[in-house]
């Protein structure tokens, strides 16, 4: 799937459509997958359209601060008291599917390593 600027993720910032949103501020939303791969599957985005990790610039690094620190507090609200997953799917060798990066949060079971 290639990049564009729009993807359904900002229109899930716009609430055009629905999404199960469980976190927001002014810089990141937080909303549950919708093809949960574990217990519990949630996606922290920010709300400037960075493509993907690779477009990410010096500019942007108190964001992604700010993401991170966000995915630790979603993950503690989610009572993911025994550890969990983060990923960041880059590109298309990535597995990356929507150009809007996102950090994905899985936990609820254990998590195997390597992932396939
Ligand atoms: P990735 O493959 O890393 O780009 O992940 C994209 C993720 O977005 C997948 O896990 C999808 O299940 C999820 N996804 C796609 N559309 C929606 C949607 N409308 N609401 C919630 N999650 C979605």
């Amino acid at each position: 799937m290639g990049e564009t600027t729009e993807t359904i993720f900002s229109k899930i910032i716009r609430r055009e459509i629905p999404a199960d949103i469980v976190y927001e501020d002014d810089l990141t939303l937080a909303f549950k997958d919708i093809n949960p791969q574990a217990p519990v599957h949630i996606l922290v985005i920010p709300k400037k359209p960075i493509p993907k990790l690779d477009d990410a610039e010096s500019d942007d690094a108190a964001l992604m601060g700010h993401l991170l620190l966000t995915v630790k507090h979603v993950a503690q609200q989610a009572g993911l008291k025994n550890g969990y997953r983060v990923v960041i799917n880059t590109g298309d060798d990535g597995g990356q599917t929507v150009y809007h990066m996102h950090l994905h949060i899985m936990g609820g079971r254990h998590m195997k390593w390597p992932p396939g």
